[in-house]
């Protein structure tokens, strides 16, 4: 009887794991090829099927009918006998394989063109509304407008094939030095961009974590500029979460459109601004710069359970620590980093409190369900409450403990569990020694107004906050802990 019921859960185990995909790989061949017309990529792949049904994503081209599709063409399908089998479009971006997929094994074959990519191609809602640009030498592509997939879950593994005098940045993991990347889900691979062609790249590595940056497009990207900042940055945030682990970030900058707009993915991100960095604009391109980095941490490794009424103290936090890294490392001087604090201030004062008229009744648990509409409750409000947060416990534990230390708990529990609000205001109470309920009652789950003269004061700050705007400056008179406790938040030791 016992010899059964082993044998019983070793085949239930083995169909358990074969359905999620676990134990089976699937591979991507991608052949880049390169001509005077563009590049053209030819795909082949064997993938796993966990059902009949084939799906391209949409992220990036969602005003194209197919999706990505629109740009794959000569599709050909086969099972493992070698038999071509048809495809019937079913769905905007679905296919159903019609006849024998033989042990949910399946080889494809196609070609994906890039023509949206060039500098030229008329965007139909202006400029370009996704990641992609090719100047000729690099070319800047969405993970997703290569894969046609059956599941996100499946291990896959990707292989290149590249002209000669090319290479290729991924944020994903090397396998071999053959150009073969993955091991990880392609929901994780798809979900990236990646950059291929005869471009330069630099590398920052930082206690196991290595980051690449690559600027396509400008006559003059300024590397020499950007490089020590993106160096420091990088230094700061792996510092405030104390990172241990290995990982892999991509960043990438290409000119577009007439002003900075970006888009971030699951280990990589995308400047596109029209301008390459320059000294002038810093304080705009570097913090922005940093608020992506500390997105792969907070919002990414880091992940909430639920999405909405974390949003504030996601964008909050880490807007936060952008601001600090900026100030800490003097890549902005303290003039420019109180100019920052100060646009938060005058955004938060506005979105809470109407003057003459009552305070919007809106709590910052509330306002992430409609994230556009109140974009200054999430970013504004949510940075000045963070800072606030910090200060709090600055203040309760004697300069001891500060937001860092909720970060690095977080970040620590971040691989078995998902946070909720309440966990960041359990850690504040137990960091403190104080309950933390009527914080949050007041001023995250309640519409209160924050008590923020009083609260800078106590981190060595006068702030002077009216109808005519808000006005921070240093306390000649602040000593003691105060004192301290600005250093502290200012880098200075
Ligand atoms: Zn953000």
């Amino acid at each position: 009887m016992k010899k059964v019921n082993i044998l019983v859960l070793i085949v239930y185990l083995f169909s358990f794991t074969n359905l999620f995909g676990q134990d089976e790989k699937q591979t991507y061949n991608i052949k880049f090829i390169k001509s005077s017309i563009g590049v053209k990529a030819n795909i082949k792949a064997n993938i796993t099927m966990l059902n009949d049904t084939l799906y391209i994503g949409e992220y990036g081209a969602w005003h194209e009918k197919e999706g990505w599709a629109s740009y794959i063409s000569d599709i050909e399908v086969r099972n493992k006998n070698n038999e071509e089998l048809e495809l019937k479009k079913v769905d905007r971006l679905k296919w159903l394989v019609e006849g024998d997929i033989i042990d949910r094994e399946l080889f494809i074959e196609y070609i994906v063109s890039f023509p949206y990519a060039l500098p030229d191609f008329n965007w139909p809602s202006g400029p370009r509304s996704t990641a992609s640009f090719y100047d000729g030498k690099g070319m800047v592509i969405q993970g997703e407008s290569l894969f046609i997939y059956n599941s996100l879950k499946s291990k896959t593994y990707v292989n290149f094939t590249l002209p000669i005098d090319w290479k290729v940045s991924t944020p994903w993991n090397v396998v071999s030095n053959n150009h073969e990347y993955g091991n990880q889900s392609l929901e994780f691979l798809s979900k990236n961009v990646i950059v291929v062609g005869n471009y330069k790249e630099i590398l920052i590595e930082e206690s196991g974590f290595s980051s690449k940056l690559v600027l396509l497009g400008y006559k003059n990207p300024n590397l020499e500029i950007i490089e020590p900042i993106y160096r420091k940055i990088l230094k700061h945030h792996i510092k405030v979460v104390n990172n241990k682990e290995k990982g892999k970030y991509l960043m990438v900058w290409f000119p577009d459109g007439e002003w900075q707009t970006g888009e971030g993915y699951l280990g990589s991100y995308v400047v596109i601004k029209p301008q390459p960095p320059s000294v002038n604009h810093i304080p705009f391109w570097a913090n922005t710069m940093s608020h992506e980095i500390f997105h792969y941490w907070l919002g990414g490794k880091i992940d909430a359970k639920d999405w909405a009424s974390s949003q504030w103290f996601s964008e909050g936090t880490t807007e936060l620590f952008a601001n600090l890294s900026l100030i800490r490392n003097s890549i902005i001087t303290e003039q420019q980093f109180f100019n920052l604090l100060q646009k938060h201030l005058v955004l938060y004062q506005s979105f809470r409190y109407k003057w003459g008229t009552p305070y919007e009744e809106i709590s910052l648990i509330e306002a992430g369900s409609n994230k556009s509409e109140y974009n200054a409750a999430i970013y504004d409000a949510g940075t000045v409450t963070a800072l606030c947060m910090d200060i709090e416990i600055r203040t309760q534990t004697n300069n001891a403990k500060s937001m860092e230390d909720v970060l690095k708990i977080l970040y620590a529990k971040s691989k078995s569990e998902k946070y909720t609000i309440e966990h960041v205001i359990e850690i504040c109470s137990s960091l403190t020694g104080n309950d933390w309920t009527s914080f949050y009652n007041k001023y995250i789950n309640g519409i209160e107004f924050l008590p923020l003269s009083e609260s800078f004061k106590k981190a060595g700050l006068n702030l002077i906050i009216s109808q005519a705007g808000v006005h921070i400056k240093n306390d000649e008179n602040a000593k003691g802990l105060e004192l301290s406790i600005k250093n502290s938040i200012f880098g200075k030791h």
